[in-house]
């Protein structure tokens, strides 16, 4: 039975499935360190192309190029999974601090965000090619290496082949509680300048235009539009404007954040900030708002509560706890969901503190995840 054959395959990989999360980890990949990303992706191909994947490498104009893997099989379901190669760790943190396991956990740059949902996917594939079981149409990997960026230049490439799939699977860490993700908020970055005019502050102030006065009101309009229990929110994270304090000053630029738990809260939100933007408080100053990113929320759709009910069924046979949560921080599920293609996100192995020093997953959760990634496969594709 494939179930039976997916737990013991999985069950005496252990060690393989730790060591090359090791080598992984023990891999600078931030964003910026190209070669160690297109390592990363070497691993990855290594384990790909003998299990008869179609190994694709998409060009990226600023980071490493993008990973995407496609393997038809018998069936009638096209699942596609997303993750990311990339960490946001400076070159030589592999060495400063490199893998380690300590009282069931494992520790080390990347392990948990998402070095091992990488590991995850793999080994369930391998896992189901032990029990001979391919009931799919298609199963498709896009592993980005610019997620950490905002997934400046492989929106495009997410968007394009998730259109074509059935669902998304996101291996993004799952967290303590045993929780997937099924909805999750939507943010931006947003660039704002404030031109106005240079005047000596004591001789002539009325020749000039003062930005940072009608920054301080802008500031205040701004924020004015959050609402916490309605989970929406604008703050504005850098200011940077004036030169001398004997000088009015001419320019300010700020850097925005925006979150919406809706879409319509998030257009919304766009919409007022335009506004704002566009009001002279100190007359004469002009503003301009640069949208860098925006990702819109993953709401509970029907199609997404209909992916989880089906994790729940192979959780269930595996005997594996599992939990839905919402979920703030944004991932590559986002422009997924937004395109209407049922989501679910945090399938990959359990872990917390991403970003940091501390990050790090429950070694077991990479066995338990993987077992459940490779029936979900199955229950989905049935
Ligand atoms: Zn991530």
């Amino acid at each position: 039975m494939v179930q039976d054959i997916i737990t013991q395959y999985i069950d005496s990989q252990r060690g393989a499935m730790l060591s090359l999360l090791e080598k992984m980890v023990n891999t600078d990949s931030g964003s910026y360190t190209t070669d160690g990303v297109l390592k990363v992706a070497g691993f990855i191909s290594d384990v790909l192309l003998p299990l008869g994947f179609d190994v694709q490498m998409l060009p990226s104009s600023k980071y490493a190029p993008h990973l995407l893997a496609r393997r038809r099989g018998s069936g009638s379901k096209k699942l596609m999974f997303l993750g990311h190669m990339d960490t946001v760790f400076d070159e030589g943190t592999a060495k400063r601090r490199p893998f380690c396991i300590e009282g069931g956990k494992a520790y080390g740059p990347g392990v948990c965000d998402m070095q091992a949902g990488i590991v995850c996917l793999l080994y369930a594939l391998l896992a189901l090619e032990e029990a001979g079981y391919t009931g799919y149409e298609e199963l498709k990997i896009l592993f980005n290496s610019d997620e950490e960026r905002g997934s400046e230049t492989s929106e495009q490439y997410i968007i394009e082949e998730c259109g074509k799939s059935d669902m998304v699977l996101v291996m993004e860490p799952g967290m303590p509680g045993d929780y997937v993700v099924i909805e999750r908020q939507g943010g931006g970055i947003f660039n704002l300048d404030i031109q106005g005019k240079p005047a000596h502050a004591g001789a002539c102030p009325l020749d000039g235009i003062h930005a940072i006065d009608e920054a301080a009101h802008k500031i205040l309009a701004l924020h004015g539009l959050t609402d916490l229990s309605l989970g929406r929110s604008v703050s504005v994270g850098v200011i940077e404007g004036g030169t001398r304090s004997n000088i009015i000053p001419e320019h300010v630029f700020m850097e925005i954040d925006l979150r919406a738990r809706f879409h319509h809260d998030g257009i919304a939100l766009m919409e007022k900030m335009q506004e704002i933007v566009d009001t002279s408080y100190v007359p004469g100053t002009e503003s301009t708002l640069t949208k860098v990113m925006y990702r819109p929320p993953i709401e509970k759709t029907p199609g997404n509560q209909a992916l989880y009910q089906t994790l729940v069924t192979a959780a269930r046979k595996l005997g594996i706890p599992v939990n839905e949560t919402y979920c703030g921080g944004g991932s590559d599920g986002n422009y997924t969901s937004a395109q209407g293609i049922p989501t679910i996100d945090s399938l990959g192995p359990i872990g917390s503190l991403e970003h940091t020093d501390e990050e790090y997953i429950l070694v077991e959760s990479l066995f338990s995840r993987c077992k459940l990634t490779a029936l979900y496969i199955v229950e989905l594709s049935s």
